[in-house]
This record gives C-alpha cells, sequence and structure tokens, in this order.
C-alpha cells in the first residue's frame, strides 16, 4: 500500500515538473537557465508567460472602473464593437428587419444605437446635465475621445462619470434587447431614473464617491 501511495506522488510530482518545464519551455528558458536561476518571480514568469501587449487607449474606462461588473463588461464589448448589433448579424446571417427597435426610424448598427439614436441622445444629454457637464452628447467615437482625455484620473467625479458611461450603455443595450426578445419597454426618463438609483446604491459603499453622489441627489 505505501509503495502504490509513494508512487502516485512521484508521479504527481512528475506531471507537475513536465508541466512546469513546458511552461518554461514556453517561454524560451531552457532546463540549464533554469537550474541557474537564483531568484524566482512569479510575477515575472507570468509576465512572461502572458507576453506583452500594446495598451488599448481607453483600458482605463474599464479597469478602473467601479459600476457594476456587467456595465463594465458590456461597455468592453462596446469599445471592441462586439456587440451583437442588427448591422453584425446582417454580416452572417439573412436580416430582413434592419430597424432600431429605440427610435423605429433609422437602421440599427452600435453608433447610432448608443448614441445617435434619439433615444440615447436623450437619456446621454439628461445624465451630462445631472453631471453637471455642459454640452451635447456627441457620437459613440467623439464620446470616448472624450473620456479617455478628460475622464480617466482618480478623482470622485471622474469615476462617477466613467460609472455614468458604462451603465448608460449597458442600459441602452438592455432596453434593446428587452425590446425585442420580451416585448417590455421603457421610456428614456425611467431608464436614466434606474440608472441613477444603482449608481447612488453602488456608491454607498465608497466613502469618497458617496460624499460627491449627496450633491447628485436628484434626477434631471
Ligand atoms: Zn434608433
Amino acid at each position: 500500500m505505501y509503495g502504490i501511495l509513494k508512487l502516485l506522488k512521484l508521479h504527481g510530482w512528475y506531471r507537475r515538473s513536465l508541466k512546469q518545464k513546458n511552461m518554461f519551455e514556453q517561454i524560451g528558458f531552457n532546463e540549464t537557465d533554469v537550474a541557474a536561476m537564483l531568484k524566482y518571480s512569479i510575477k515575472d514568469i507570468y509576465r512572461a508567460c502572458r507576453r506583452e501587449f500594446q495598451k488599448v487607449p481607453w483600458r482605463r474606462l474599464v479597469c478602473n472602473n467601479v459600476g457594476q461588473p456587467k456595465w463594465t463588461f458590456i461597455l468592453f464589448l462596446a469599445l471592441h464593437r462586439r456587440l451583437q448589433t442588427k448591422e453584425r448579424i446582417a454580416c452572417w446571417a439573412n436580416l430582413d428587419d434592419m430597424e432600431c427597435v429605440l427610435c423605429e426610424q433609422e437602421n440599427e448598427d452600435i453608433d447610432h444605437l448608443l448614441f445617435e439614436c434619439v433615444y440615447a441622445k436623450q437619456v446621454w444629454s439628461k445624465l451630462l446635465a445631472w453631471k453637471s457637464i455642459r454640452r451635447e452628447a456627441w457620437n459613440w467615437k467623439h464620446e470616448v475621445q472624450w473620456a479617455i482625455e478628460n475622464a480617466t484620473k482618480k478623482t470622485a467625479q471622474r469615476e462617477i462619470y466613467r460609472m455614468t458611461l458604462a451603465g448608460g450603455v449597458y442600459h441602452l443595450w438592455q432596453e434593446r434587447n428587452a425590446r425585442i426578445f420580451k416585448a417590455k419597454r421603457r421610456s428614456a426618463d425611467q431608464v436614466i431614473k434606474q440608472l441613477i438609483r444603482e449608481i447612488h446604491v453602488r456608491t454607498r459603499r465608497v466613502r469618497r464617491l458617496d460624499r460627491c453622489t449627496k450633491d447628485l441627489n436628484f434626477y434631471p
């Protein structure tokens, strides 16, 4: 019995060491290099395995976003232009109905759905007014560019702006899906109120953000 256990233990060690050996080989070390190592840094090995890639300019909008994870996930997909809009689906399937379900006037693509649509414009203009940002909402590309230049620092105001951007994108996408798949609809004002309530709940956990949202205790 003892012999079998010892054998299994040795087998496990062998498999682990084989895995490690493969891992080192993947990042360009041979056995002699590893044996000669005086210091072993998991961080360095992890970075070498992961490899370095060019950083996207909008990374702080997603990574430094204290909004709900589902908001930042949808924002991440939108920034990659990977949301399955009708324009995108039409690339690989026959789609007769290309109409935007929010305004029922134009064709649906990501730029239209998230910013150029009348419905989306209504949502953004009120959210910007709520945040005391005195300007009209622009198109998707300009809005992201503005956010990268003006809202990536770690101040409470800018953190709340990033949350609002992620939450707004999420709720517009949800509204579109609810109309298509559940035949339910909300007005732009209902969407705005829900998002503002969710931002207040979310910021209550972080004292510096909570102080800031106390001044935003109203609906635009
Ligand atoms: Zn529309």
